[in-house]
């Protein structure tokens, strides 16, 4: 590998899923292209996704020449994982495991970097670069919201006893606006179990690294950025700079043949007419929920193109660490015949599709997403409205706030206390959202959405100036 020795260098590292290497890896390009600098990405190649490993295969021709990919070398997990883990155990596992040569991984490269940008389940790596007197900064790949809350829970922690769930109240983040009980990411539902262990243990880590980015713009989340700068709380605990460089998204992506015969179907449909749904890298619904929504689908009538994934009535996040590979045959669990009377409605993809182009596309007018936080973002970046969908994580509270502080999404109800959202409430929020004049509402603060995302990231914009301050540091300061 060639380093020219001028050209500053920095290190990333992702844990694994799209989710988080995406916009890293979007960081990284920019410091690159736009900013002169050399970077070396450190990949966790453990039990990496389908998706992953596609990612970084196809595009590595088109990486710029100062972009290093760097591979950290399998590990055996057999003896670590087992079946009933939950998602963030096992990926918590698989980062620490993979990271115990991290050390010499760093010294070999060859030159030393500037700084370590890491992603907030990478924060072993705090220790390494302290020893190698090298900064470490976080990328927070989530809501500011989020970021909030995860900085007051060790206070919460210290000063709480019981569930959080169980408080009567929403929780009042310092300085942001509050969050409902039910919308609490999973990891911190039950106290008592490895995926709140694994949660606090990084997040207690935050505020012992010299800078945080943040996915988001100074216009979109005003609320929460000014509570982590100004608020007595956040400087009580010495929260680091925040940077909302954002938004990221994927500027490009695999596109596979069946991509290109989508986008061609799409050609020829018209304007805004085509709802996309897709539930992010790992979500899957139950198999009672699949029926529902694909009889709802039907029955609006719209057009669809639908990433469909095999359901799972076990877990939500089944498919996070097999997204982009999973054997999937729709004609198993699908209703009898929906193949059939559906061809002329919409396109049916077996887990994986090329989602920044599609919704890119002129003739998509909406997307039922489960509001992970990049498909969030991509959502607004087009303009488009959504149908929140969330099935795990943060994802309610992202739904929420897309929905009602921002007049962005539709939420369809649960009725009758059960657990399953029905085919005509589907049917419903589908039509309302492609032809009704509410459809037309969201959309139009969609584009309001997208023409404040576009200023931020524009020369002088507030995302724009925000990552010029931490090149200038990094390019000046030894
Ligand atoms: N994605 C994609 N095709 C798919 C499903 C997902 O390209 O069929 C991409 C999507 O564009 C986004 C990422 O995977 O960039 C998912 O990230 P997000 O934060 O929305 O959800 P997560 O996967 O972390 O739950």
């Amino acid at each position: 590998m060639e380093m020219s020795m001028e050209k500053p260098h920095v290190a990333f590292l992702s844990s694994p899923g799209m989710g988080h290497i995406t916009p890293l890896f979007e960081l990284a390009k920019r410091l690159v292209l736009h900013h002169g600098f050399q970077v070396s990405f450190l990949v966790i190649t453990t039990e990496a996704s389908a998706a992953q490993t596609e990612f970084f295969v196809s595009s590595t021709n088109d990486f710029p020449p100062d972009l290093h990919i760097i591979n950290i070398p399998p590990v055996d997990m057999s003896p670590i994982l087992t079946p009933d883990m939950f998602v963030l155990t096992t990926l918590c596992l698989i980062v620490q495991e993979s990271l115990k040569p991290l050390k010499n991984i760093i010294l070999e490269l060859p030159n030393r970097p500037k700084a370590l940008v890491i992603d907030i389940f990478c924060t072993q790596a705090i220790d390494v670069c302290r020893d190698l007197d090298i900064g470490v900064y976080s990328f927070f790949t989530a809501s500011t919201l989020l970021l909030a809350f995860s900085l007051y829970l060790p206070t919460l922690d210290r000063e709480m006893e019981g569930e959080y769930v169980d408080l009567p109240e929403p929780i009042q983040v310092p300085g942001c606006s509050p969050i409902r009980t039910q919308d609490l990411l999973d990891m911190v539902k039950n106290r008592k179990i490895d995926e709140y262990y694994w949660y606090f243990l990084h997040v207690s880590r935050l505020c012992s690294v010299s800078g945080i980015f943040a996915n988001t713009w100074d216009d979109f989340e005003p609320k929460s950025l000014k509570a982590l700068r100004e608020n007595e709380f956040y400087r009580s605990i010495q929260t680091p700079p925040v940077y909302p460089i954002g938004p990221l998204i994927k500027q490009e992506e695999v596109v596979t043949k069946q991509d290109a015969q989508i986008l061609a179907w799409l050609d020829d449909q018209p304007l805004n007419s085509v709802l996309f749904i897709a539930f992010g890298s790992g979500g899957t619904v139950t198999s009672e929920q699949l029926i529902e929504l694909a009889y709802g689908i039907e029955m609006s009538k719209q057009k669809f193109i639908w990433v469909v994934r095999k359901p799972s009535d076990a877990s939500a996040s089944a498919s996070f660490f097999s997204s982009g590979s999973e054997e999937n045959d729709p004609s198993i669990y699908l209703p009898k015949g929906f193949f059939e009377r559906t061809q002329k409605q919409g396109i049916l993809v077996s887990s994986w599709a090329a989602q920044v182009a599609i919704l890119g596309h002129k003739s998509t007018g909406a997307f039922l997403s489960h509001c992970g936080w990049n498909s969030s973002l991509e959502s607004m970046v087009h303009g488009l409205p959504m149908i929140a969908w969330p099935l795990y994580a943060e994802q309610r509270q992202n739904a929420t706030m897309l929905a009602e502080e921002f007049g962005l999404a539709l939420k369809p109800e649960v009725v009758n206390g059960k657990n399953v959202i029905g085919r005509k409430e589907i049917e419903n929020v589908i039509r309302l959202i492609i032809e009704s004049d509410e459809g037309v509402k969201l959309r139009e603060m969609a584009r309001a959405m997208m023409e404040s995302s576009k200023k931020a990231l524009s020369d002088g914009g507030s995302s724009f100036n925000a990552l010029n301050t931490m090149v200038n540091m990094w390019k000046t300061h030894e």
